[in-house]
């Protein structure tokens, strides 16, 4: 074993040598970052032993909690009996095989393949190339066109970065790419003006139609969308757009593509967020969940309508990852995935602590600096607001979000602010009485905000 060098130096290494994802690091190197140790349940401390809940479940993933050994222990085993083989030339390894059929046995009758990557990212920058070697394949090669939608996170790779609509990410490094589109987000506190939830849920569904006709079906390959919007503030969509939705693309025959990587894997109490809103996505990005983040692993669940052509009619599909279907990745997700079933966290999720979070997460909505407190399963928002009657947001959404959020730290809680919106995604195994603490020590960031911040 190496040793590690004294945590007291750490600091100092990582601001000379370590560049972090989405940061900016002259105010990172200035303030010294964080150094994470351990974790427990939902639980981590930092090197200085200080313990804070973590209410995020790391970034939405760590959802069987932190600390299963079993998980440890079959990555374990699988690296000392096979640490690694690939899958591309005619081979596989036992854990990628039965975790393909594994997953598959929780999806509905029309998702039966996976192809696995290592990250969300890397699934999305898969499915666009599968949709149009699909369409190619059908003897339509200008469908070729993809519809996504502002303020949504598809990963930081250029074609995830394309995808996505945060346009502050479109500036760094000149994206999207050629050939995608972006359409409104069904974001009713903030866009929905006078019209009622589900009157804004349907126009701003028929968006696609008009973006369609104004591409021509005839050159556009897909849609896609996060179920429910993570990364964009936890965005629940009026029931009435994704019924809509999946009109629309039924009709103007359009792969609709649900990514998965957040909703997957029991967050909204369903196994996948496509199931909780009854559609049939034609691939579905997955990752986080997938692995309770305990080892890197990603893929696309591809439909039958899809899969059966490019078996049928491709020839060789030229993409793929060194670490596709990783053994020890897949042992570690299987185990992952068994204990999921085993404990019933979905069904906790779906009718005992997703309920009783959603009851305490919405007193919140009292609070006078608090517009709408909303969630489905284990995922909810915050929307701050400086007068609730007239739905006025603040002047600085990213100040307000990052006072109460770093109220919240300074309280041994972790949480996640998105502009003016606090994020919330437990680990499934939370207990009631972490619940209750959680939203009370919200509560408080929400008072400070009340007495510092008058607009
Ligand atoms: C996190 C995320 C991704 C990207 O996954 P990575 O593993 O970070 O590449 C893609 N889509 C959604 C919805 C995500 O939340």
């Amino acid at each position: 074993m190496t040793d590690m060098p004294a945590l007291s130096n750490l600091g100092a290494i990582d601001a000379a040598h370590h560049l972090h994802p989405f940061s900016d690091m002259k105010k990172l190197n200035a303030a010294g970052t964080r150094i994470i140790q351990r974790g427990e349940g939902v639980h981590i401390f930092d090197n200085t032993g200080r313990k804070y809940l973590d209410a995020f479940a790391g970034l939405w993933c760590v959802n069987v909690g932190y600390g299963r050994t079993e998980i440890a222990e079959a990555a374990y085993r699988q690296m000392q009996e096979l640490p690694y083989y690939n899958t591309f030339f005619g081979t596989t390894t036992a854990p990628a095989t039965l975790l393909a059929q594994k997953i598959a046995s929780h999806t509905g009758a029309e998702l039966n393949r996976v192809f696995f990557t290592n990250s969300g990212s890397e699934a999305n920058d898969t499915w666009l190339r599968m949709a149009r070697v699909y369409w190619k394949a059908l003897g339509k090669p200008n469908k070729t066109q993809v519809i996504a939608r502002k303020n949504a996170y598809h990963g930081s790779t250029v074609a995830g970065a394309s995808l996505g609509g945060m346009k502050w990410m479109h500036e760094q490094g000149d994206l999207p790419i050629a050939g995608i589109s972006h359409i409104n987000q069904p974001y009713w506190y903030a866009e929905g003006g006078d019209l009622t939830p589900a009157e804004f849920g349907l126009k701003v569904a028929r968006e696609l139609e008009d973006k369609i006709d104004e591409l021509g079906e005839d050159n556009v390959a897909a849609f896609v969308a996060e179920p429910i919007q993570g990364a964009g503030g936890v965005i629940i969509p009026p029931d009435t757009y994704w019924p809509e939705i999946a009109r629309i693309c039924r009709e103007r025959n359009i792969l609709l593509v649900c990514d998965e990587v957040i909703c997957g894997f029991g967050r909204l109490g369903s196994w996948f967020g496509h199931q909780h809103y009854a559609v049939s996505p034609d691939f579905a990005p997955i990752a986080k969940g997938l692995s309770s983040g305990y080892l890197p692993i990603g893929g696309v669940l591809v439909s039958d309508r899809v899969a059966d052509v490019m078996v049928a009619e491709l020839g060789d599909f030229y993409h793929g990852f060194t670490y596709s279907g990783h053994p020890a990745c897949a042992a570690a997700a299987l185990e992952n995935l068994r204990i999921i079933e085993e404990e019933g966290l979905i069904e906790r999720v779906r009718d005992d602590i997703g309920p009783y979070f959603g009851r305490a997460w919405r007193s919140l909505e009292e609070h006078e600096v608090v517009g709408e407190a909303v969630s489905v399963g284990l995922m909810g928002a915050l929307q701050l607001a400086a007068d609730k009657t007239t739905r006025r947001r603040y002047s600085k959404p990213d100040d307000v979000g990052t006072l109460v959020r770093n109220h919240c730290l300074d309280n041994g809680l972790i949480m996640r602010a998105t502009g003016d919106r606090m994020l919330a995604s437990p680990a499934f195994t939370i207990a009631y009485s972490e619940v209750d603490q959680m939203v009370e020590t919200v509560r408080k960031g929400l008072d400070h905000l009340r007495d510092t911040v008058c607009e």
